[in-house]
């Protein structure tokens, strides 16, 4: 897998705004295990595969992960202090949670664009 370099950041900045760590895009593994964080409903209602669920053996490399990240799949199970859109959408909103964990790297930000 030959992946350019501002393809390489804009895959790192997606998968580190839905928590996965900064260095995941290196560290990455061939088989992982997804979590489902949103439970596999049919259609007619019925639940097939629970929130929480494992599904083992799956790719690992940073597109495939970020984009099973879509449909609420991530390499973490599920808990309370997890903060992607799937868990939080399931919380009870008893209290705006104050503190959202920063993640230790910096985001890389267009500072100087100095093209030629
Ligand atoms: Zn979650």
């Amino acid at each position: 897998m030959a992946i350019g370099t501002r393809e390489r950041i804009e895959l790192r900045d997606e998968l580190t705004s839905v928590g996965y760590h900064w260095d995941y895009i290196d560290e990455w593994q061939p088989k992982v295990t997804l979590y489902r964080h949103r439970a596999m409903v049919t259609p007619s209602g019925v639940v097939v595969s629970p929130v929480g669920t494992p599904l083992h053996n799956l790719p690992g490399n940073p597109d495939y992960v970020s984009k099973k990240t879509r449909i609420g799949l991530f390499t973490w199970p599920p808990s309370d202090s997890c903060q992607c859109r799937w868990c939080i959408a399931s919380k009870p909103t008893t209290d705006s949670v104050e503190s959202v964990e920063t993640l230790d790297g910096v985001t890389p930000r267009k500072r100087k664009t100095r093209a030629r």
